[in-house]
């Protein structure tokens, strides 16, 4: 028999499988031995009151124990002499939509600037070591695209727009932990991700779906005006019966290309700030009211919002026990995101605070759609100029940056290449800056404490999506000037996130996949 139990227990009861199976008895009037299997089905953590507790959704299995459900890899099934399809970009969009198209028999041709996962490491420690960028191989490029090295949470917000539990699951599928299914802000870890993706790689070769690493798309292919493949600056041609275009926000060399072909593009809204670093401690002391989070609480994360003059600011990426990467795509720019391992397990909490950034703050017009983009560009290259040139990124005490002063020195932060002390206000744009420090003034009332003086600002964070989005045609999917063409995930405007973007990649491949196979 199965009986499901709504529970709201101590951290230390719902980590402790004794002391668990004893309270879902109790919950349920029965003896404990007679309980076979105590299942989790959701966890979230209430810290709205002074004790912090866990509300556990659990099925108990009373007399024999279940057949658990196994969540196996899927079967290899062979695309080898099926019809290709070009997908460029390897981020969850791209990989996801390889996913989908196997599955509808149609075989996935995946064209990538990067490197495999393994090897897109030494690159990203040159990044923090040696100050390089390398344009094809960093934090937003190569195998698994920006996700990879990321925090890996997989919260989202776009629930209506596909199945959140579906690619959960396919990630458990490739070796993602199970907790994810039952977590209500599920994450993976930096540390997890990179072996995931290639084991999804892996599958998409066996299936006879090609991928091909270190080719950057420069140009298209077009027969009768349909858009049936690429060229790279390797000298390599990949032809398919369409293209879906899955590059991510930070393509801009893609943005260049369809404007130069008059593809028709689009401003579109983003957002700009920085990221803020506390001790993780500090941030567990205000979240869970206590002076340790101790052995069963995970690393505290927050999630703040506040309007100042018509214009959100908020909270993006928080990485609890993380690390602050230095995400830059060409030399000459700072840009910073964050990460954290699986265990959440730094001293450094950092977060994105962001400004809502609309097209008319950077004077975008139809005849110039990548004006945004140039702006994007201008601010994360004062950052280079303000941290000296380097990968070394301007920073700002927090009460200092509150307080328009200068700071002289810097606590440690977790920012790897080195942070300058420098006044952020002459890098960011004075509405952003404005609307920050306002901002932050309100989280420092909402989280007594957030105002600390170890509390660091680092600048700056500016891509938290696509600042031009690829029109397409909401049923078709199609770019409505160029049949054959999929604008997908975040770089075509279509998603925020790893789950969203995987989502869309699914549905542009289905979408795909019934046009091909219907021709
Ligand atoms: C450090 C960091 C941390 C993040 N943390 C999280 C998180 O915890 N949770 C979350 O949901 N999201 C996070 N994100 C955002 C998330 O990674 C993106 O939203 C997501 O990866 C977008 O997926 P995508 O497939 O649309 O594009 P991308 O992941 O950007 O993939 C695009 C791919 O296209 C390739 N490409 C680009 N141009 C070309 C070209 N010309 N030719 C060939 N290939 C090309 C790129 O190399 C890249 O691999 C993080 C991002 C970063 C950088």
């Amino acid at each position: 028999m199965r009986e499901e139990v709504l529970l709201l227990i101590s951290p230390e009861t719902a980590g402790n499988p004794d002391r668990l199976k004893n309270r879902v008895a109790r919950e349920l009037s029965v003896d404990a031995k007679t309980i076979a299997h105590v299942e989790p089905l959701r966890r979230s953590i209430d810290a709205r009151s002074k004790r912090v507790k866990i509300r556990l959704k659990v099925a108990a299995y009373l007399g024999a124990a279940p057949q658990l459900t196994e969540f196996r890899a899927p079967e290899v099934q062979s695309v080898d002499h099926a019809p290709p399809v070009v997908i460029v970009g390897a981020g969850p969009a791209g990989l996801f939509a390889c996913l989908t198209l196997i599955e509808k028999g149609l075989k996935p041709v995946l064209v990538e600037r990067g490197k495999d996962v393994r090897s897109r490491l030494k690159d990203l420690a040159a990044i923090s070591r040696q100050h390089v960028v390398d344009p094809n191989s960093n934090y937003c490029f190569g195998e698994g695209g920006a996700g990879t090295y990321s925090d890996g949470k997989l919260y989202t917000r776009s629930t209506k727009r596909g199945d959140v539990r579906e690619i959960l699951e396919t990630l458990v599928r490739f070796g993602a932990p199970k907790s994810i299914l039952v977590d209500a802000h599920p994450h993976i870890g930096s540390n997890k991700l990179p072996g995931i993706i290639g084991t999804m790689r892996k599958y998409i070769q066996q299936c006879g779906g090609e991928v091909h690493f270190g080719q950057q798309v420069t140009d298209f292919h077009r027969e009768n005006g349909r858009l049936t493949g690429v060229s790279t600056a390797q000298g390599k041609t990949f032809l398919g019966a369409a293209v879906l275009l899955a590059t991510g926000h930070s393509a801009r060399d893609i943005f260049e290309l369809l404007h130069a072909k008059s593809i028709a593009l689009e401003a579109k809204p983003f957002a700009l700030g920085v990221r803020v670093e506390h001790p993780q401690s500090l941030i567990d002391q205000i979240q869970y009211h206590q002076p340790q989070r101790g052995e069963w609480l995970p690393a505290a994360s927050y999630s703040l919002v506040h309007q100042v003059d018509g214009r959100g600011v908020f909270s993006f990426c928080m990485c609890p026990g993380g690390i602050i990467a230095p995400c830059a795509t060409s030399p000459g720019e700072v840009v910073t995101n964050g990460w954290s391992p699986s265990q959440r397990n730094t001293p450094y909490a950092n977060s994105g605070i962001v400004v809502s950034v609309d097209p008319k703050d950077y004077q975008a017009t139809a005849n110039d759609p990548l004006s945004g983009l140039r702006f994007q560009q201008n601010i994360e290259k004062l950052a280079w100029e303000a941290g000296g040139r380097s990968q070394v990124a301007p920073a700002q005490r927090l009460v200092d940056f509150v307080a328009n002063r200068a700071s002289h020195e810097l606590p440690k932060t977790s920012y790897f290449p080195g942070v300058a002390p420098a006044k952020l206000g002459e890098v960011l744009p004075p509405f952003v800056n404005r609307r920050l420090q306002r901002a932050f003034k309100a989280f420092g009332k909402k989280m007594r404490g957030y105002m600390h003086p170890e509390a660091v600002v680092v600048g700056v964070e500016s891509r938290t999506s696509s600042p031009v989005r690829i029109p397409r045609d909401p049923e078709s999917l199609q770019h409505p000037q160029v049949p054959g063409l999929y604008p997908c995930g975040e770089g075509g405007g279509y998603a925020g996130g790893i789950v969203s973007a995987a989502m869309d990649g699914q549905r542009c491949a289905r979408k795909m996949a019934e046009a091909i196979l219907r021709s």
